[in-house]
């Protein structure tokens, strides 16, 4: 694995899993014993040239973190150790307290906070989105469910919010009819008026508005909302504020890219992905919620096999368990642990500022190119792009063509009802003269379509 990642760059970014493979993974289940070393073979054959690319430079599709070797050492003693992190006395739990403390300072929230590690945001959102409706409804929801209440739930979210938090809202019952999607200005950011009059008028036709989730970086653009605004809004109105931060969230590490996430210290919850821009190998989501009270009234459970002591393995008052639905969990904190001591806060902002100063090289260079056309600002880290008379076909083709060559692998989306190229830069590894090499990839590719199109 060593060799693999210090040759990354010979390789193709992503190839199509060979027939061969796909098939090798159709057996019948193996009732006789093979050798570790054989099936390591299989592993180095079948599974290492096929992964999705994205320790590669150039992959800059969705938004995918890079790993690191630190990560990859701590898996193997995660591993070793397999230890469960659902409860117990355990340095375990140690560890991942540690890491809320830290998100608690580098987010500016108080003592008391608490936190969990969750598979990904899709998760923390939707544990968030759990919390914020027991807290207005009060913990019998948890017994009667939403009959009880005599209003209906709504909560508000901007139109360029991922579609995960729709998601926690049909997951929670409230239903995602109930989720107001709020329009945003020109650069994709939520506006702080039209949230004002959805939560009036939902109030004037009797609604019980609970919940406004701002987005620190949206997936398409990397916009971020008015945090503070959002903040004071939902103070004024009693809404739980939560920060969909699984991109931008662990930009606060950076001193230069702080001061676009005002208004955050003032949420209620944040969920993000170390996985991401923090270069933890997947998956280590995290939610930070301001009242740790108010988690632990949402999902603590009084089974006779979860009973505390008050010495021995059952000591401990609060437990990852009582904090969102796992209760078997692996140690995701020590990989995260471990990345953040190997290099530093520091070293982490910094590298996430460093991939918001190649987009803006990006941006630059597509900018003076006769053929391309931006389609968004470049908030953070993410590039979108079209083609100047290129149609939607072409921009789709681009993208896959890119992918199949193995050249590189940006994905599309789609802004304004049109097709997009989309870079998001999250990779450590990238370099400026990869960016340079991007455009040198997208001018070869133009001109041998030219051809294709004259012959
Ligand atoms: C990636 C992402 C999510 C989902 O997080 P997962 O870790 O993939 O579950 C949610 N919101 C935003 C803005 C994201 O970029």
């Amino acid at each position: 694995m060593i060799t693999h990642i210090e040759t990354i760059r010979q390789r193709p970014v992503w190839q199509e899993p060979a027939r061969e493979t796909r098939e090798r993974f159709t057996r019948p289940l193996p009732n006789e014993p093979r050798d570790l070393g054989d099936v390591l073979d299989d592993v180095r054959r079948h599974i290492m040239p096929f992964a999705t690319g994205n320790l590669h430079p150039l992959f800059m599709g969705w938004v995918h973190g890079a790993g690191t070797p630190i990560g990859m050492v701590a898996e193997i003693v995660a591993g070793g150790l397999n230890m469960n992190c659902g409860g117990r006395d355990h340095a375990g739990l140690a560890v991942e307290q540690q890491i809320v403390r830290w998100m608690s300072e580098a987010l500016g929230y108080p003592d008391g906070a608490s936190g969990l590690f969750l598979t990904g945001s899709s998760m923390a959102n939707f544990v968030a989105v759990t919390i914020a409706k027991t807290e207005a409804l009060g913990q019998s929801v948890r017994e009667t469910g939403l009959r009880n209440s005599d209003r209906e739930l709504v909560a508000y979210t901007s139109a360029e919010a991922h579609s995960c938090i729709a998601q926690a809202m049909q997951l929670s019952g409230i239903g995602s009819a109930n989720l107001r999607t709020v329009a945003v200005d020109a650069a994709g950011r939520m506006l702080p008026d039209a949230l004002s009059a959805s939560i009036a008028e939902d109030r004037a036709k009797g609604f019980l508005p609970f919940l406004v989730v701002g987005t620190a970086g949206t997936v398409n653009t990397g916009a971020i909302d008015p945090l503070a605004e959002i903040a004071e809004i939902a103070s004024r109105e009693k809404l739980w504020f939560h920060v969909d931060g699984a991109i931008g969230a662990l930009a606060v590490l950076s001193s230069s890219l702080r001061d676009l996430f005002k208004g955050m210290e003032k949420s209620a919850s944040v969920a993000l992905d170390f996985h991401k821009w923090g270069q933890v190998p997947y998956d280590a989501g995290f939610l930070l919620v301001r009242d740790g009270g108010a988690q632990k009234r949402t999902f603590a459970q009084p089974a006779a096999y979860l009973q505390r002591a008050d010495r021995g393995l059952a000591a401990g008052e609060t437990w990852p368990c009582d904090l969102g639905p796992d209760l078997s969990r692996g140690f995701r904190a020590l990989k995260t642990w471990m990345t953040i001591e190997t290099l530093g806060a520091d070293n982490i902002g910094k590298s996430i500022a460093h991939t918001c100063m190649l987009a803006r090289h990006l941006a630059d260079r597509l900018s003076r190119h006769p053929a391309f056309v931006l389609k968004a600002p470049v908030a953070l880290n993410i590039v979108c792009f079209g083609i100047r008379r290129g149609d939607a076909g072409f921009v789709r083709n681009l993208v896959s063509d890119l992918q199949v060559s193995g050249l590189a692998a940006p994905s599309w989306t789609t802004l304004d009802g049109e097709p997009v190229v989309r870079c998001a830069i999250v990779n450590h590894r990238t370099t400026t003269a990869d960016i340079d090499g991007f455009m040198d990839i997208l001018d070869t590719y133009l001109a041998e379509r030219r051809e294709k199109l004259q012959n």
